[in-house]
């Protein structure tokens, strides 16, 4: 469709051509259903197969062993930052957070109000431009859980390496580089997602949890944050949210078309790494995160040594088709997000774009 632009929205983002397009055709009737998905009862047999046909397409995909949940949720990442320590802070009343960037914080901050919560490495007063290694790392032994974000979506940075805790649980916020990349879920005890960046339309949020840690929730944890109730009731308490969960499937199909996360790890890499040499190569562009390991492959942040000329960049790739690409409020700068579903095109021509805006104004 030549009226689409490049969306380089940090999230709710891109999803891919032909899922829309299939989503189209069925959206007044569903395989013969006679009715839209967004319609239908979330007891009958055509959404349950939708359902359990997503949930074992995702398990596939992802490697996920026999002894982890998959949960379909509400309520976005963010209301997981308090399911979190719910669920797992009785083990010990303690738990340590990394914190490299906006949402880690935040979680931190919210796990505070129910334990012991220590920091176990941050990047703040770098402003978030790094991602701490493994022997910056404080992780107590009798830790609950040891959470981290693998991906921080404002600031641009990633974990390129799985923290190493001992027997502490790792619980991770994946929201923004999910199937993106091959992980070994084995390693973890909670892995979790909205799914608005990488995955489907807002409204989703992924939690994957190894059933041995569920079960142990503080006594008043709310009825709908407790992961052992869902886990019970197959993420069908109440209504899951259904539309979602059927686009989830189509990307996941397309996923799998593209080679699958192996697949998409090698290509999504490569669109990364054209960008990044652009910007290196430029006389005006910088990138914010000044630790080359820890540039995030999802979210490419980068700036001039003016507000002026990124106020014009940003509204000159706007009028060129680039839509989103202003940094973050808290960051500044420009921010292109390129999750799976920017086609390796529309990073092109954005290269194209930057080399071209470099020359005219260096
Ligand atoms: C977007 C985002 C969130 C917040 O997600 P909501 O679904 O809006 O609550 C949390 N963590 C990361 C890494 C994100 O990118």
């Amino acid at each position: 469709m030549s009226d689409r632009i490049y969306n380089f929205s940090a999230g709710p983002s891109m999803l891919p051509l032909e899922v829309l397009e299939k989503a189209g055709r069925e959206i007044t009737n569903y395989q013969g259903s006679g009715m839209s998905v967004m319609e239908m009862s979330h007891r009958s047999k055509v959404f349950q197969k939708i359902f359990d046909d997503t949930k074992a397409k995702f398990k596939k995909l992802m490697n996920i062993p026999d002894d982890y949940e998959v949960l379909f949720l509400q309520g976005g990442a963010s209301t997981q930052f308090s399911a979190i320590p719910l669920n797992l802070i009785g083990a010990t009343g303690k738990a340590d957070y990394a914190l490299t960037g906006n949402f880690s914080t935040l979680a931190y901050k919210e796990a505070k109000k129910y334990g012991d919560i220590a920091v176990a490495a941050s990047s703040e007063a770098a402003n978030h431009t790094y991602i701490p290694t493994q022997d910056q790392l404080v992780v107590r032994p009798d830790a609950s859980y040891f959470y981290y974000c693998a991906n921080n979506t404002i600031y641009g940075t990633e974990w390129n390496y799985v923290p190493e805790t001992g027997d502490v649980p790792l619980v991770c916020d994946m929201s923004s580089d999910i199937c993106s990349r091959v992980v070994d879920v084995s390693k973890y005890g909670v892995i979790y997602a909205g799914a608005q960046k990488n995955l489907a339309p807002a409204g989703l949020t992924i939690v994957i949890v190894k059933k041995s840690l569920a079960g142990h929730q503080l006594p008043f944890t709310p009825l709908m944050l407790d992961w052992q109730t869902q886990i019970k009731k197959d993420s069908m308490y109440n209504t899951p949210p259904c539309w979602c969960i059927y686009m989830l499937g189509e990307v996941l199909t397309w996923l799998e078309s593209m080679g699958g996360i192996e697949g998409m790890e090698k290509i999504k890499h490569g669109k990364a790494q054209m960008l990044y040499d652009v910007l290196d190569d430029s006389k005006l562009f910088h990138c914010c995160a000044t630790d080359k390991a820890s540039r995030s492959d999802m979210n490419v942040t980068f700036r001039t040594d003016s507000n002026e000329m990124d106020q014009k960049f940003v509204a000159e790739s706007t009028a060129a088709g680039f839509a989103n690409l202003k940094g973050h409020r808290v960051v500044g700068g420009m921010r292109a997000s390129i999750y799976n579903a920017m086609p390796v095109e529309g990073v092109e021509k954005l290269c194209e774009f930057i080399k071209k805006f470099d020359k005219e104004n260096a």
